[in-house]
């Protein structure tokens, strides 16, 4: 099986194809600029020792610094953040932020830890890294298992290296510390709002379509209270542990509080949680989650989840990727033989560096913003972003995901051969 740096790869050479793309360009962007590999010991609370491995792989920065998130997780690897990174770089292109693509992670299970614990790793990690990032060079952000708590060390950390107050170092941080309004659900209301976009242009209205939503961590929930609101009837969500089944439509709000209760989704299928109807709720695997009867799957935990294995049992008509590279390339042929539309990553998930983007101005301009002005900036981002793909779509009789990368290949290429890179 291909790997997930190789599937990328594909994707871009494939899309480079039907879009004639320049062979110079193309070669500068199927290799990350700068791989950065750290190994650092840190003292647990037993007082053993022990050696984690962390990585920072900065793939291009033509169009601006180095940004993507960093994410803590027991199968992070070099193929992994090398794939990823590179997406970032495509997707900052294609909602055209002056931004260029990184990503970084730690292979760990955060869960085996203390806060003290993580907060003496993230700290050591950045001390590490410090050479290598900055507010001009490359800001992470939050990603799998990392949030704003995460954020504010990073950022303490890198200001207390470099002597300064430099909060602009990352985004995704707490409002009170530097944050930006808006940045939390960021990508589930992009996600959303691309999806409405879509709906629109098939002219289906949202209300009462069926949604599966595999991921309940910050994008998931959070798509699935923003969805349940919008009209939509969510039937079913999952996290690593498991999933839960709710035909009559489940009770976000209150599956995402008993999560954080009860340790994971496959619990909360109680009446004190979900609304009866005379109707109950199961239990299901992730795997029978994918392969459910629904009109929207969303996609929100992590990569390969979608392959040539089971694609043809995905019975949704949309599938929505809100994680990075759900689907794998043999699994998106397989999906788009079957007609079921894919919103690619690239497009679906890009709310959440836009407003990074707006994070990273604010602190620059040391000014904030109102939730509301956010709102407007990044619906009128995602909007234009969501037009040029779908003009892209039409004049290349491609799928939204061979659009998608067209566009941000298209403006790369530009920007390269202005530099006089290529
Ligand atoms: N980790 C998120 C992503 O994959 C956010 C990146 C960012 O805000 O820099 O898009």
């Amino acid at each position: 099986m291909a790997t997930f740096y190789e599937n990328t790869l594909q994707q871009i050479q494939r899309a480079g194809e039907i879009m004639d793309l320049n062979k110079n360009a193309e070669m500068v962007l199927s290799q990350p600029q700068r791989i950065v590999q750290v190994n650092f010991p840190v003292k647990l609370d037993n007082g053993e020792i022990k050696i984690f491995t962390g990585f920072r792989i900065q793939h291009n920065n033509a169009a601006g610094p180095y940004k993507g998130g960093i994410r803590y997780h027991q199968d992070v690897n070099i193929d992994e953040v090398k794939a990823l990174a590179s997406l970032m770089t495509l997707k900052c292109a294609v909602v055209d932020l002056p931004l260029g693509g990184a990503k970084g992670g730690i292979t760990m299970n955060p869960h085996d830890y203390s806060k003290d614990e993580l907060e003496r790793i993230t700290r050591t990690f950045v001390q590490m890294i410090e050479p290598f990032i900055g507010p001009d060079t490359d800001v992470p952000a939050p990603d799998v298992n990392t949030d704003e708590k995460v954020m504010a060390w990073i950022a303490d950390e890198y200001s207390k290296l470099s002597e300064k107050n430099v909060v602009g170092v990352v985004t995704g941080k707490p409002i009170l510390y530097g944050g930006s309004q808006g940045r939390f659900d960021a990508t589930s209301k992009g996600g959303l709002f691309v999806l409405e976009e879509l709906l629109k242009k098939l002219g289906k209205d949202p209300k009462g379509l069926t949604v599966a939503i595999q991921g309940y961590g910050n994008a998931g929930s959070n798509m699935a209270n923003l969805m349940a609101a919008d009209g939509f009837k969510v039937v079913a969500v999952s996290d690593s542990h498991g999933g839960l089944h709710c035909p009559h439509g489940l009770d976000a709000l209150a599956t995402m509080e008993c999560k954080i209760k009860e340790g994971s989704v496959e619990n909360c299928g109680g009446s004190e949680y979900q609304p009866t109807d005379g109707d109950t709720c199961e239990k299901i695997s992730n795997e029978e989650l994918l392969e459910l009867e629904c009109d929207v799957l969303v996609l929100a935990a992590l990569e390969n989840q979608i392959t040539k294995e089971n694609a043809d049992k995905v019975k949704a008509k949309i599938v929505l990727e809100l994680a990075n590279g759900p689907v794998s390339a043999d699994g998106d042929h397989i999906l788009e033989k079957n007609g079921v539309i894919v919103v690619p990553d690239v497009l679906a998930n890009a709310g959440g560096v836009t407003v990074s983007y707006f994070e990273m101005v604010q602190n620059k301009q040391n000014f904030y913003w109102e939730a509301e002005e956010i709102e407007e900036k990044l619906k009128k981002n995602m909007g234009k972003s969501w037009n040029n793909v779908a003009e892209a779509k039409e004049k290349y009789k491609t799928t939204y995901r061979m659009a998608a990368f067209i566009v941000a290949l298209r403006r790369l290429q530009d920007i390269l051969v202005l530099r006089g890179t290529v």
